[in-house]
């Protein structure tokens, strides 16, 4: 039986917004699920919902199988982490780290003995008697994460909690997460719109966009085989290149292109998607283009390239630069692409 399970979860805002269009999901113990989607897919609107800061107009939340929907967020076991770190300004940083405990009324020594096991783990220790103003937005987003993770609740719920981060902390703290989650094998449900952050820390991936489920997967069979067609292109940087096209006798044919497929597909009208990794630059290929654009970023390189079925992002190492308006070939093995259906969207 799943530990966390969402059915038919729905909320529309008083103002008739609704921002999330029933949701089924369910989180084994233990597991580590990011929701990731664009900017207003209904990502923490979800997670306020699973804590009790929200009131679902429609469907169930049931945590190790007893019904939370109506329950008061207090009642619920949860360990919170914002964007914003929200520590009570006045606290030390064991006082605050602390703070949970002593609303369930944790006793003064295990307290302290509690307190000074997670400030050592997350390492904190050296700034337990600081104010949160004397700290820098890393280490006040470390003593958020103290604070939930003091207690061993049922779930952890974190809402963007790296997002305010620069770049190292970022990573420092990702791995901090998946460390502290996998010893401790609290079940998590973690928000972000960042998809590197999405596939470095989840076990399972959901993808969102206006307020539904596109796709719910470990992180590699999302990138390899999305689901459908916003998917493909919402994971990856740059997305996956579409071609409009057909099939017709194992082969796609799109714009003058034709590919032999690697195995028997469905026929009729088809969207064919390639990632920019599996383009190869090949004299002899049966497409032809122009470079448009050339981007270097270091560990590689993104070529745009107009091309008769329209312009296509393709990655090469980062020497193999070319020059704007050269001539090129390209092929893509058949085993690489992915085929859609463009009327629904949905992977073939
Ligand atoms: P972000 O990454 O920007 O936080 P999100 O995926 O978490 O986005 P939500 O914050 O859940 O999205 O918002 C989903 C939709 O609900 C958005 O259109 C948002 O404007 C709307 N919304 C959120 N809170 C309210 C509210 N209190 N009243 C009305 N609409 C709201």
């Amino acid at each position: 039986m799943s530990f966390l399970r969402l059915s038919g979860l729905e909320k529309t805002y008083p103002d008739g917004t609704r921002a999330v269009k029933g949701i089924d999901l369910e989180c084994e113990e233990g597991e580590l699920v990011v929701l990731l989607g664009p900017s207003g897919c209904g990502k923490t609107t979800t997670l306020r919902m699973v804590a009790g800061l929200e009131q679902p107009t429609a469907g169930r939340i049931e945590v190790a199988g007893e019904q939370t929907t109506g329950l008061p967020p207090g009642a619920r076991d949860v360990g919170f982490v914002f964007q914003f770190y929200a520590l009570y300004p006045h606290l030390r940083v064991r006082e605050n780290v602390g703070f949970p405990l002593e609303c369930m009324g944790v006793g003064k020594s295990e307290r302290q003995q509690r307190v000074g096991e997670i400030l050592e783990r997350l390492g904190l220790s050296q700034l337990a008697e600081f104010l949160p103003e004397q700290l820098s937005g890393g280490d006040q987003q470390r003593v958020a994460l103290a604070r939930a993770m003091v207690r061993r609740p049922r779930l952890y719920l974190m809402d963007e909690p790296l997002g305010t981060l620069d770049a190292d902390l970022r990573l420092e703290m990702r791995e901090l997460i998946r460390t502290q989650q996998l010893e401790t094998g609290v079940t998590t449900l973690y928000v972000t719109h960042d998809q590197e952050e999405a596939m470095s820390l989840a076990d399972r991936v959901v993808v969102m966009e206006a307020g539904q489920i596109r796709q719910n997967a470990p992180p590699a069979q999302v990138y390899e085989h999305p689901a459908d067609l916003f998917v493909a292109h919402f994971i990856g940087s740059p997305g996956m290149n579409f071609v409009e096209g057909r099939v017709h006798e194992g082969c796609f044919e799109g714009k003058g292109w034709t590919l032999p497929l690697s195995q028997e597909s469905l026929r009729g009208p088809a969207t064919l998607g390639v990632r920019p990794e599996h383009l190869r630059l090949d004299p002899q290929g049966p497409l032809r283009g122009r470079v448009a654009m050339d981007e270097y970023l270091g560990v590689c390189r993104h070529l745009y390239i107009d091309t008769e079925v329209g312009r296509l992002a393709m990655r090469v190492e980062s020497d193999g630069r070319l020059p704007v308006g050269a001539e090129v070939g390209l092929s893509v093995a058949a085993e690489h692409v992915r085929l859609f259906d463009p009327t629904t969207g949905r992977g073939w």
